[in-house]
């Protein structure tokens, strides 16, 4: 689904991606984990070309999205299939629940109105929030915000979800009904990539796990391998002081 090799990306001076190479598979869920200001969140920016990377290459379903021969409208189409959630929501204030839903898959002409309204309403439907359709996002608790914002994403229909964070900015009694949400996703079989601080999460629905240290990835394996039978310093440091 997703072929990242040698992902580097620098800001000025400041070398973020040293050089990441990994492969998300179809039905994949990826866990990346890591200490803060390690460059997760930058990597996941790069795989939907939030942050164009300075170096390495980044293919969608064999499609490369680092080519410079890309047009902007091709690299746009590509990018519809890459649904992204920030732990920030990130929600259109002043747009009701229905609006920030359907604004872009009616602008994008993957809707029309009317389907594009029907797909919100089963969206809602599915996290749980059918009641709360006319309402604005400021009148939401951040767990809701967050499941809006989940079916934002999903309203593009898209083949891979990256989630960045999603319940760091919720208060802990809202975090289950987020993650519950998200593991709703991980049944139906979408491909996830999710950076996390969750580990419980992370050891019971991770494929895979990707411990991302100082803008490389140290390590990678099965949660069983990561978290019960870590084999480098930097993982083993960084898990105990994380318990
Ligand atoms: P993480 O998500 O692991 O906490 P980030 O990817 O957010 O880490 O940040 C990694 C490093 O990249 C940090 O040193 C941060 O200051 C820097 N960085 C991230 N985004 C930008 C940006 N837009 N401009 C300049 N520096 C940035
Ligand atoms: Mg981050």
């Amino acid at each position: 689904m997703l072929n990242i090799h040698n992902l580097q990306k620098s800001y000025g001076e400041n070398d973020v991606l040293k050089g990441i190479s990994t492969e998300i598979k179809k039905g994949e869920v990826v866990a990346i984990i890591g200490p803060s200001g390690s460059g997760k969140s930058t990597f996941l920016r790069c795989m939907n070309l939030m942050e164009m990377p300075t170096g390495g290459e980044i293919s969608f379903k064999n499609q490369p999205l680092t080519d410079r021969a890309l047009k902007d409208a091709q690299i746009n189409e590509l990018r519809e299939n890459i649904g992204m959630v920030f732990q920030q929501f990130n929600l259109f204030p002043h747009l009701t629940v229905l609006e920030n839903i359907i604004l872009a898959p009616i602008k994008r002409n993957k809707q029309t109105p009317e389907e594009a309204i029907k797909t919100a309403e089963q969206l809602l439907e599915t996290v749980g929030l059918a009641d709360k359709i006319d309402a604005f996002p400021n009148n939401l608790s951040g767990g809701q915000q967050q499941r809006v914002a989940i079916a934002r994403a999903l309203a593009m229909n898209p083949e891979v979800m990256l989630f960045d964070e999603p319940t760091s900015a919720l208060d802990p009694e809202m975090v289950k009904e987020v993650l519950l949400v998200i593991q709703d996703l991980v049944e139906s079989d979408m491909t996830i990539v999710i950076v996390t601080h969750e580990m419980n999460f992370a050891k019971e629905v991770a494929t895979r796990v990707l411990f991302i240290d100082e803008g490389v990835v140290v390590e990678e394996g099965t949660p069983n391998q990561i978290f019960n039978h870590p084999q480098h310093e930097r993982t083993k440091v960084f898990l105990d002081k994380i318990d």
